[in-house]
């Protein structure tokens, strides 16, 4: 619940909005159902639709007035869990959504209709007689106009230098396939490892790897770790290969190159050997929340002896992060601008 009411005060709709959030999920806002039970009023049913008893829920989601505008609002995948949910539940998935949806994040479009629906209600302007102009258009138009002008601001008092941005691994071109390699070190240096992984352009698992190395720092477990991307790829005779890392390091010594005196010089020429080989390779640098599935395999062979696994297949504890992949899955990332 803590984290139900923090998150109710940092969507990022007009305070007033918050505000109303908050009385709703305190289940204070006064319906006829409530007015009843008090004696203030003699009805408990929709003063709208006069189909239902007026409860909070049924104000805000299940009265047809409003049902209707959720029916072109909501995506058609979540249509019945989103009518299917007690009030509570309702509010907290909705507001603690991720997805983007148009352009506007999920929670700030949602926490914008409730309270235009509450907002109608209270004008008493549903119903066939008004002029009504298209209240799905509005409410659209009116969150990405809260969302825009919240960005707006961050950028001109410097506030928000960051912007929140959904991130997740993505299949290479057709004809290309995709490694995906990463290093850890617990300590740095400390225990490391390394995992890498090679999918071809529908995501599918091809061939992945894990090296437990011991000791060392966690640079040079980045470095191992494409490294055997390599010899791997080059083994199964793949001939357009894309590596992604996380590490901006790594992308950076790929392309510039290394001076003879650093530590790590050995191993950034024996990868640089691989790229002067027939076929082509180019290395790009992701965020962490489209590499998961090295992440995952590096992290994973902390589990299993010294030295190099090869997995021909996903090991089932990473089935999901690679169904996830599959299917683009995307997480949120603050961004820097
Ligand atoms: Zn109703």
């Amino acid at each position: 619940m803590e984290a139900f009411f923090d998150r109710i005060w940092t969507v990022v709709v007009p305070e007033r909005v918050r505000l109303f959030l908050w009385l709703v999920a305190h289940q204070v806002i006064m319906t006829n159902v409530e007015r009843k039970r008090r004696h203030i009023g003699d009805s408990d049913v929709c003063v709208v639709c006069k189909g239902d008893f007026e409860t909070i829920i049924h104000t805000l989601r299940d009265c047809p007035a409003m049902a209707g505008i959720w029916e072109r609002i909501v995506p058609q995948r979540k249509r019945q869990a989103f009518f299917d949910k007690s009030l509570l539940v309702w509010l907290y998935d909705n507001l603690l959504a991720r997805e983007v949806v148009a352009n506007v994040p999920w929670a700030t479009t949602f926490a914008m209709a409730v309270w235009w629906g509450w907002k109608w209600r209270c004008g008493n302007v549903f119903g066939e007689n008004n002029k009504c102009q298209d209240r799905v258009k509005f409410v659209k138009d009116l969150a990405a106009e809260v969302w825009s002008a919240n960005q707006a601001v961050g950028v001109r008092t410097g506030v928000r230098t960051r912007v929140e941005r959904q991130v997740g691994w993505q299949a290479p071109m057709l004809g290309w396939c995709r490694l995906n390699t990463d290093g850890a070190s617990q300590g740095n240096p400390g225990p490391a490892s390394a995992g890498g992984v090679i999918r071809d352009h529908n995501g599918r698992w091809l061939c992945g790897f894990a090296l437990n190395i011991g000791r060392c720092t966690a640079p040079l477990a980045e470095f191992w770790g494409v490294y055997y991307g390599l010899v791997m790829a080059w083994e199964k005779r793949v001939s357009q290969l894309e590596i992604e890392v996380d590490s901006e390091l790594v992308v950076g010594f790929f392309k510039k190159g290394i001076s003879n005196a650093h530590p790590l010089v050995f191993l950034v020429r024996l990868c640089h050997g691989f790229l002067s080989k027939d076929w082509s390779v180019r290395i790009v640098h992701v965020y962490r929340e489209a590499n998961r599935l090295a992440d995952g395999l590096a992290n994973f062979v902390f589990s299993l002896s010294l030295g190099f696994h090869l997995f021909d297949l996903v090991p089932p504890s990473l089935e999901t992060v690679l169904w996830e992949d599959e299917i683009g899955l995307t997480r949120p990332r603050d961004v820097r601008l």
